[in-house]
């Protein structure tokens, strides 16, 4: 291998020349083979993975973790017709509690998460950590619509397999999930094999054919590094994967770290304690204190606040109700 515009009596060879750290954007790349039924995505978190992590102290091998499941939730938020949210969580009986991920949907990618773990957390495997548990996925729409729910046992060795898993039993689409985190950036690339009524019209049936085309596609994604995923562009990884197969990229999407906690929430949650329970806590104390578990932001509810939550219930008999 040779380095471009190096001169050539230069000592040093590719491997010794660490390049400079690369800042790449926040986004969603999305993807397609032209000539297959295949469909990708590549994500890169760094600004808005940092801005989770400095929100609280994670303990590294959990960021790890949660990291790999901001990268999941956004790339399966962008594969979702959805114009609300969807929530990935992995729910444990281990020294690792819960992980919790929301990304928006399709439109308007925004990322929040947040973690719950007891004691000290030393390196160990997904099961050792998390123990037994739960994957739940949930898909809020927002509208008004139903929330969707879905809820199976953990099963996989990692966050990429519990993905793979729950997916090939509820959506029943071939999808494979690469991904990676550290404490600057998370990253993931994910492929789903198409059904065949989505396929192009006009394509002659070769089943066959597709089979190999999804596992070579497959195989060269597993020769990524996760250093490579982390620290390289998706044009970049694009290329070195597929740059024998004719690929059609989308625009990039940017993805932000956006927490939806409000005051009018909180105040909500607290309002569903009763009264009794509020008016418990404010005897012993001026003012009631919640900080949102996602982004950290402190709001604070006084005696008068507390009443100020309950008299909007009261409705005057003859009055149009009003919220
Ligand atoms: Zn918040």
């Amino acid at each position: 291998m040779k380095l471009q515009g190096m001169p050539s009596q230069a000592p040093c060879t590719s491997r010794a020349i660490i390049p400079a750290m690369k800042k790449i954007p926040d986004t969603l790349q999305r993807f397609m083979f032209e000539n297959a039924p295949i469909r990708g995505e590549l994500v890169h978190l760094e600004s808005s993975w940092r801005a989770v992590l400095e929100r609280h102290d994670y303990p590294d091998v959990l960021r790890n973790l949660m990291g790999e499941l901001s990268a999941a939730a956004v790339l399966l938020a962008a594969t979702l017709k959805l114009q609300g949210s969807l929530v990935l969580q992995i729910q444990g009986k281990g020294p690792i509690k819960l992980l919790v991920v929301e990304c928006s949907g399709a439109g308007d990618l925004q990322l929040r998460a947040t973690a719950k773990w007891s004691g000290d957390l030393v390196q160990g495997s997904l099961a050792e950590l998390v123990g037994e548990g739960l994957f739940v996925i949930t898909l809020d729409p927002k509208d008004g619509k139903q929330v969707y729910q879905g809820i199976v046992e953990l099963e996989g060795k990692s966050v990429a397999e519990i993905l793979e898993n729950y997916m090939a039993r509820s959506e029943q689409l071939e999808t494979r999930l690469w991904l990676a985190a550290d404490g600057h950036c998370a990253a993931g690339m994910l492929l789903q094999k198409l059904p065949e009524q989505m396929e192009k019209p006009g394509q002659p049936d070769k089943p066959g054919q597709d089979a190999d085309a999804w596992q070579r596609a497959a195989l060269l994604a597993d020769t990524l590094k996760p250093e490579e995923l982390l620290h390289e562009s998706a044009q970049t990884l694009i290329h070195r994967l597929y740059h024998e197969d004719d690929m059609r990229l989308f625009d990039a999407q940017a993805v932000t770290f956006h927490c939806s906690c409000s005051r009018q929430s909180v105040g909500q949650m607290l309002k569903m304690l009763g009264r009794d329970e509020i008016h418990g806590i404010l005897d012993e104390r001026d003012a009631i204190e919640v900080f949102c578990e996602f982004c950290n932001q402190r709001y604070e509810f006084d005696r008068i606040d507390a009443e100020l939550m309950f008299v909007e219930a009261v409705v005057v008999p003859g009055s149009e109700v009003r919220h």
